[in-house]
C-alpha cells in the first residue's frame, strides 16, 4: 500500500518526523514545500529527490533554485508554488504541516485536486473549517487528523458503527509549562519559559499556544469540524503525562481512550497508513514505567483561551478565523519581545468585540485573517 507523498512544511517539527516515517515505510516523497530556510530544505531535497518543490519566500526560492541547479527539480515560489506542490498530479496523499494560516489555501488546493490530506496544520480548520469541509464533500476527499488528540479521537471512533452515537469528545491537554500558576505568576513570563514545554518538542507558535492554552481552544474548534460535533459536547481535561491522547464517551457512558508514549510519529503514521496499522519506530508504552496518570479540570480563570475559542466557534462565521489570525499576530509580537506573555489572550479576546461576517468563501476567510491581524496590531499599539 505504498503511497506517494507531497509534504508541505517539510523543514518543521512535524515535517522532519513525517520524513522519518516516510523513510521507514519506504514511501517516495514526490513534492515538498517549506517557508524560508534554504539550507535545511536543500539537504532534504538532496536526500528525498522530489520532482517539484516550493518555498513560500520568493527570495529563498530564487536562492534554492541556484543551489540545486544540478538536480532535475522544478522550483516554485509563494502561495501559488505551495498550491502547486499540494495539487501535484503524481501524489496519492498530501501531508500539510505548514505553520499558521499560510497552510489554508494549500489545503484547499490539495482537496480540489482530489488528494486526501493528512492534516497537521490546525489553522486550516480553525480559520476555514466550513469552506474546507464543504470542499472535501464536494470532491470526495478525506481529512486524516495528525494532531495527536484528534488522531486519538479518530482512532477511538474506528469501532463506532455508522449510526452509533459518540456523546462527548474529551480532549486531553498537558497543561503546558505554567500548569498550577496564577494570573499574577504569568505577568513576568519570558519567551524561554514559555518555550519549555514539559512533554512535546514542537515549533515555536504551537509551543507558545500550549503555554497560553490557546492551542487547546484551537483544537476544540478543529475537533468540531473534523468530527461534526457540537462545541458544548467537547470537553477538555488536563492530563500532565500526555499518555492518554484523548477519549470518546459513547451514549452508554462507556469511554474509549487511545494511549501511547508522546511521540508524534504515531499519529503521523496512522494518518498516512489508515485504515491499516503497520510497525512504527516509536517505542512501546510501559504503563508500569509511567506509574501514575493524573487528571485535573482546567483553570479557566488563569487560562481563558479555551473559553474564548469556544465562544468564537459558537458564534460561528468568521469569528474563529479572526481569533486565529489575531492569535498568530500576538504570538509573533511576543516572540519578537514586543508584547508580554500575559497580554496575548486578553488582546485576542478583544477581537470578539468586533462584528465578523459569514465564512462563505476562501477570500472572506483570508480577509478576516488580515483584518484581525491589523486590529491586533492596533490594540497592541494602544497598550504602550
Ligand atoms: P514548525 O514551526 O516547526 O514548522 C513549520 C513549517 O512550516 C516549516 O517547514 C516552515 O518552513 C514552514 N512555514 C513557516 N511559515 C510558512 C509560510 N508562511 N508558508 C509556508 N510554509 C511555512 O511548526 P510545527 O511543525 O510544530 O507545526 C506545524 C503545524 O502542525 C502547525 O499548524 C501546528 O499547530 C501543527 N501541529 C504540530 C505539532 C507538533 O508536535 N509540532 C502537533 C500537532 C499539530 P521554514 O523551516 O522554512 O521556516
Ligand atoms: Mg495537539
Amino acid at each position: 500500500m505504498e503511497k506517494r507523498l507531497s509534504l508541505l512544511g517539510a523543514t518543521g517539527s512535524i515535517g522532519i518526523q513525517a520524513l522519518d516515517v516516510a523513510e521507514k515505510l519506504h514511501w517516495p516523497v514526490t513534492a515538498m514545500a517549506a517557508g524560508s530556510r534554504v539550507l535545511p530544505f536543500e539537504e532534504q531535497i538532496r536526500k528525498f529527490s522530489p520532482r517539484v518543490v516550493a518555498m513560500a519566500d520568493e527570495n529563498a526560492a530564487a536562492d534554492l533554485k541556484v543551489r540545486i541547479a544540478d538536480l532535475p527539480v522544478k522550483v516554485t515560489a509563494g502561495t501559488e508554488g505551495l498550491c502547486e506542490v499540494a495539487s501535484v498530479a503524481n501524489a496519492d496523499m498530501v501531508l500539510n504541516s505548514v505553520m499558521g494560516v499560510a497552510g489554508f489555501l494549500p489545503t484547499l488546493a490539495a482537496v480540489e485536486a482530489g488528494h486526501d490530506v493528512a492534516l497537521a496544520n490546525k489553522e486550516t480548520l480553525v480559520a476555514g473549517g466550513a469552506v474546507v469541509t464543504d470542499a472535501c464533500q464536494k470532491h470526495g476527499v478525506k481529512l486524516l487528523p495528525v494532531d495527536s488528540e484528534h488522531s486519538a479521537i479518530f482512532q477511538c471512533l474506528q469501532g463506532c458503527p455508522p449510526h452509533g452515537k459518540a456523546k462527548k469528545l474529551i480532549l486531553t491537554c498537558s497543561g503546558g509549562p505554567f500548569f498550577g500558576k496564577t494570573k499574577a505568576d504569568l505577568e513576568a513570563v519570558t519567551l524561554e519559559q514559555a518555550l519549555a514545554h514539559p512533554n512535546w518538542s514542537m515549533g515555536l507558535k504551537i509551543t507558545v499556544d500550549s503555554a497560553t492554552m490557546m492551542n487547546k481552544g484551537l483544537e476544540l474548534i478543529e475537533a468540531k469540524w473534523l468530527f461534526d460535533m457540537d462545541p458544548d459536547d467537547i470537553d477538555i481535561i488536563i492530563h500532565r503525562e500526555s499518555i492518554v491522547h484523548s477519549l470518546v464517551e459513547y451514549e452508554d457512558n462507556s469511554v474509549i481512550a487511545q494511549l501511547g508514549v508522546p511521540d508524534m510519529r504515531i499519529p503521523i503514521q496512522y494518518a498516512l497508513t489508515w485504515p491499516e496499522r503497520v510497525p512504527s519506530p516509536v517505542k512501546p508504552l510501559s504503563l508500569a514505567e509511567a506509574g501514575k496518570l493524573t487528571f485535573f479540570a482546567p483553570d479557566h480563570e488563569t487560562f481563558p483561551a479555551i473559553n474564548l475559542c469556544r465562544e468564537a466557534i459558537k458564534r460561528g462565521g468568521l469569528y474563529p478565523a479572526a481569533v486565529s489570525g489575531a492569535n498568530e499576530q500576538a504570538v509573533a509580537l511576543f516572540a519578537a519581545g514586543k508584547l508580554p506573555f500575559a497580554a496575548i489572550t486578553p488582546l485576542v479576546a478583544r477581537i470578539l468585540e468586533h462584528p465578523w461576517g459569514a465564512a462563505d468563501s476562501a477570500e472572506a476567510v483570508l480577509q478576516a485573517d488580515r483584518d484581525s491581524r491589523q486590529l491586533l496590531l492596533e490594540l497592541a499599539g494602544e497598550r504602550v
